[in-house]
C-alpha cells in the first residue's frame, strides 16, 4: 500500500505559516469578531466545542496505490469525498496485482486461486470476445486499485473515527493510519484529531461498539449511570 499526501489547502498569498489550520483560524475568527492567534486557539476551541464546520475550509488530497477493490467499496461509501480511481473498463487487468490478506500456507493457496482467476479473465477476453468491462465480472475483491481522494478536514476526521476503530477492516485501518502519518507532517493538529470514535472526546473516552468493544476504553454503560430524571430519554434511545 502506498499513501501519499500530494496537496492540501494553501493561501493564494503565501505566508510563512504553511499549516492549513491557519486558514481555519482566520475563517473561525469572524464568528467571534476576534483576531487570529498564532497557536490556533480559535480553531482548536471550535473543534473542542463541536463547531466542526470551520474545519470544512481546508482540503487534503491523497494518492493511494495498491489497495484492494474491497477497500474501494468501503471508502466510497463516504459521501463527503471526491475520488478518481482506476477504471476496470478502460484498463486491462491482465496479470492483475492483488492484496493477499493471508499468511503462510493459506497465502500460497490464495495465490493459486488468484492465478486461476487471472487465467479465467484472460480466457474470457481471448476466446469469448469479452470486453474489459464484462470480463471484470470474474475479478476478485482482492484485485488492486489506485485512486486520488480529496476531502476536507472535517470529513477526514469523522471518517477516521470510524475507520481507525479496531473493528474496521485491517486494510482500511492501515490506510487511515498512513493518512494520519502524512497529515501530521503538515498539520499536526488535524492529525491528532484523527482518532477512533472512542477517543473523539479525549476527556471522556468510551467505546460506542457495545459487544464488539476491544477493551481499549470502557463502554459508556460502564461509566455512566443514568439518573432517574433522564430515564425517559434513555428508554427512548434503546
Ligand atoms: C465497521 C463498519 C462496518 C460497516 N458495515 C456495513 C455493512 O455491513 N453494510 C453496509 O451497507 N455498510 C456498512 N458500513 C458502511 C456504513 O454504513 C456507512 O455507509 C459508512 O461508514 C459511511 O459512513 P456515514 O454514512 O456515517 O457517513 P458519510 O457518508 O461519511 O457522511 C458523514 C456524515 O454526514 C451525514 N450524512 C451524510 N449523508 C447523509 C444523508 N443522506 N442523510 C443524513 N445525513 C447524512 C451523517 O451524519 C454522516 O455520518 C460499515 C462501516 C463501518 C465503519
Amino acid at each position: 500500500m502506498t499513501v501519499d499526501l500530494i496537496a492540501y489547502t494553501q493561501r493564494v498569498v503565501p505566508t510563512s505559516d504553511k499549516n492549513p489550520l491557519d486558514i481555519v483560524e482566520e475563517a473561525a475568527s469572524i464568528c467571534y469578531n476576534s483576531s487570529m492567534t498564532d497557536d490556533y486557539k480559535i480553531a482548536k476551541g471550535c473543534k473542542a466545542s463541536g463547531h466542526y464546520s470551520v474545519l470544512e475550509h481546508i482540503n487534503f488530497t491523497f494518492y493511494v496505490k495498491d489497495v484492494s477493490r474491497a477497500l474501494l467499496a468501503q471508502i466510497s461509501r463516504h459521501r463527503h469525498i471526491s475520488m478518481s480511481c482506476r477504471s476496470q473498463r478502460y484498463c486491462s487487468e491482465d496479470g492483475f496485482k492483488y492484496v493477499n490478506p493471508f499468511t503462510g500456507e493459506d497465502a500460497d493457496v490464495f495465490d493459486n486461486m488468484m492465478s486461476d482467476i487471472d487465467t479465467d479473465y484472460q480466457i474470457l477476453k481471448k476466446y469469448h470476445n469479452a470486453k474489459n468491462e464484462d470480463a471484470r465480472a470474474v475479478l476478485p475483491n482482492a484485485c488492486c486499485t489506485e485512486f486520488y481522494i480529496t476531502m476536507n478536514a472535517r470529513a477526514l476526521i469523522e471518517m477516521s473515527h470510524l475507520r481507525l476503530c479496531s473493528r474496521a477492516q485491517k486494510e482500511i485501518r492501515e490506510m487511515f493510519t498512513e493518512m494520519k502519518r502524512e497529515v501530521a507532517q503538515v498539520c499536526p493538529e488535524v492529525a491528532s484529531w484523527m482518532v477512533p470514535s472512542c477517543e473523539a472526546n479525549p476527556k471522556y473516552p468510551f467505546c460506542p461498539e457495545g459487544r464488539g468493544c476491544c477493551g481499549r476504553h470502557p463502554l459508556l454503560a460502564d461509566v455512566y449511570k443514568p439518573i432517574e430524571k433522564n430515564k425517559e430519554v434513555v428508554d427512548g434511545n434503546t
